[in-house]
């Protein structure tokens, strides 16, 4: 254990009465989580949480929602209010109360009420900062022009709805494919207005792998929204009517439009912390020990102001979500209070709404694999791609998943996954994530015991599935090959699909031969060499490879099949 502030041991300084005092800064999701967390463990602590703006505990989250009218109400976004905690918790939550300064020595806060203006000096036993992050604002001609917003808070998404009723705006340029853009830009299409998507990266939603990503590019093109991948913004400028902004990006495309939204990505807020003296980690958030205490013993940090390690990679991380956040405020608490709790790493699970597709991913995902690989520190891996049902396919409403699952491929172990569909997405990568919590491997999905009724699952949910494919391929029974390979030389490619399947589309340079018909028809394939086969989704194919196998063929199963191949040639030049 590492020494946590106890009720008991904890020596008040002689100035202030006998209770331990905490002091929080920041009262949202990791500020408030663990104000109420230490309340829970101590009815002694005087807590107190100083929160710069005007409420406490509200959901950002819902903020794209609020935008869209989808949540209609500002009130639905306060999960609790002030007099809440008072009542409730025996908190004390002091808004539009920013804290200026942290003496350490002292063990002292500066904080000034920013209605009066007037500055108070406040003592602390133990001092939590739960600060959060500030949207990145690149340094870009005009990026101050009226117009142009960042959604964090609750008066942010006033102003961008203030501003696109007084200015009746018809057309808005979202820049940034991340969630806080995508779902902004959903919102904004519900409320009539024509969106374009500008990101950097040659795909949207970055946590994902490109391919993942093509099914989603698909939808929001399908819903409307211009997507321009591949570029940035160079500056922003007034149009001809003040009222009109002029985005310009660096390879001269002009977006006209009446708003914009800037959702580049956030950056801890760190400037308390640095004018402490704390020490900063190579990524730019607050370092802290796994029990989240900073260099400072009696200061711990939590959210998005601080740097975490991955629990695959044992890298430092940044992951500004709202559940590491939660977790570690109340990790923090507990150790405050004398628990032995700790924080065993971020997985970056996450989950996104895009119009009728939901995206979800959890672990590494493959592009992390590659970069690391580059940087010298090579994790060996293997990836499955496939298509299940999210539920039987007899009951209506059947909908494939797209799934992506990534694993060690020399025991097995899990080290991400992600997918993407209109249904039973976020489901799957849940129990996922909790496998790879759990250093499962994919023989493990192979046996999980999932729910069951043909209106949520198969019998052999997709998890199962997924463990299976990867667990076939491990043990040689179906290898797998990928897209990328099939143009290295002297492979067959065997489709065994039906010839009109076939005949709606192939891949160049592949044979037919259907399924039915390769028991009778395989004498005339080469046994000198590899044969790589594929069918829709890639289940034909399997029993395809298993007969090849079985007759001394050497055969790889093409994982996903024609579906995947339609959203890896638009990454990978196959
Ligand atoms: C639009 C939007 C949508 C999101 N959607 C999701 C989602 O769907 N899922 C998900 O997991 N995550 C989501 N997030 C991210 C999630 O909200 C954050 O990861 C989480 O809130 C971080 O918690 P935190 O406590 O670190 O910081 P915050 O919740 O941001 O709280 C920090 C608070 O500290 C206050 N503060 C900062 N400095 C001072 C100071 N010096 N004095 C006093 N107060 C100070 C700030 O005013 C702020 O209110 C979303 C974020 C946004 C903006």
């Amino acid at each position: 254990m590492e020494g946590g502030l106890t009720v008991d041991n904890i020596s008040p300084k002689k100035e202030q009465s006998k209770k331990p005092r905490i002091l929080i800064v920041g009262g949202v999701a990791g500020g408030a989580s663990c104000a109420a967390r230490a309340r829970r463990l101590s009815e002694d602590a005087e807590i107190i949480v100083f929160e710069r703006g005007p409420f406490v505990s509200f959901a950002n989250c819902g903020l794209p929602y609020y935008v869209g009218n989808v949540i209609t109400h500002e009130k639905s976004l306060l999960v609790a209010t002030p007099e809440l905690f008072s009542k409730r918790f025996n908190i004390e939550v002091k808004v539009h109360s920013e804290v200026l300064a942290i003496d350490r020595e002292k063990r002292e806060l500066k904080v000034k009420n920013l209605l009066t203006g007037e500055v108070s000096a406040e003592i602390y036993d133990a001092l939590v900062l739960a600060p959060g992050s500030a949207p990145i604002k690149p340094p870009l001609p005009g990026i101050d022009l009226p117009g142009i917003f960042t959604l964090r808070t609750i008066p942010d998404s006033n102003r961008m709805k203030d501003w696109i009723i007084n200015k009746n705006v018809k057309r808005a340029v979202v820049v940034g494919g991340g969630f806080i853009g995508l779902e902004t830009a959903e919102n904004l299409v519900k409320r009539g207005l024509s969106v374009t998507i500008i990101e950097m990266l040659p795909q949207i939603m970055p946590p994902i792998d490109p391919e993942m990503a093509v099914p989603l590019q698909e939808h929001l093109k399908a819903n409307g929204v211009t997507l321009h991948l591949g570029d940035s913004v160079a500056k922003f400028e007034l149009g001809q009517s003040t009222d009109n902004l002029v985005v310009t990006t660096k390879t001269e495309m002009k977006f006209e439009c009446e708003m914009a939204l800037l959702a580049v990505g956030v950056r801890p807020e760190v400037s308390l912390a640095k004018q402490a003296g704390l020490e900063i980690g190579v990524l730019g958030g607050i370092r802290v020990t796994n029990q989240m205490r900073t260099s400072d013993e009696n200061i711990w940090a939590v959210g998005d102001a601080v740097e975490v390690r991955d629990f695959i990679t044992g890298d430092w991380s940044l992951i500004p979500l709202a559940g590491p956040a939660n977790r570690q405020g109340r990790i923090a608490a507990d150790v405050i209070l004398g628990r032995d709790s700790s924080f065993r790493g971020v997985q970056g699970t996450m989950v996104c709404k895009v119009f009728n597709n939901t995206v979800a991913a959890t672990g590494v995902s493959e592009k992390t694999l590659l970069r690391l690989k580059s940087n010298g520190k090579e994790i060996p891996y293997e990836k499955v791609y496939l298509h299940p049902g999210q539920h039987a396919a007899y009951y209506p409403g059947a909908k494939s998943i797209t799934m992506k699952v990534i694993y060690s491929s020399e025991d097995g172990k899990i080290l991400g996954a992600q997918a993407v569909g209109e249904d039973g997405v976020e489901k799957r990568i849940d129990v996922i994530a909790m496998a790879i919590q759990k250093h499962s491997t994919v023989y493990d999905l192979e046996e999980a015991e999932l729910c069951y009724a043909p209106q949520f699952g198969t019998a052999k949910d997709p998890v199962n599935f997924a463990g299976m494919v990867a667990a076939n391929a491990l043990r040689g029974d179906s290898p797998v090959a990928h897209w990328a390979n099939v143009n290295e030389s002297g492979m067959y490619i065997l489709d065994v699909r039906e010839p009109s399947e076939f005949n709606a589309g192939h891949f160049e340079g592949s044979a037919n031969i259907p399924l039915p018909t390769l028991r009778e028809k395989m004498n005339s394939l080469p046994r000198e060499k590899e044969i790589l086969v594929y069918c829709g989704v890639g289940q034909r194919s399997y029993y395809a490879v298993r007969i090849l196998r079985l007759n001394g063929f050497d055969a790889r199963n093409i994982s996903g099949g024609m579906t995947t191949y339609q959203s890896q040639k638009q990454v990978h030049r196959i």
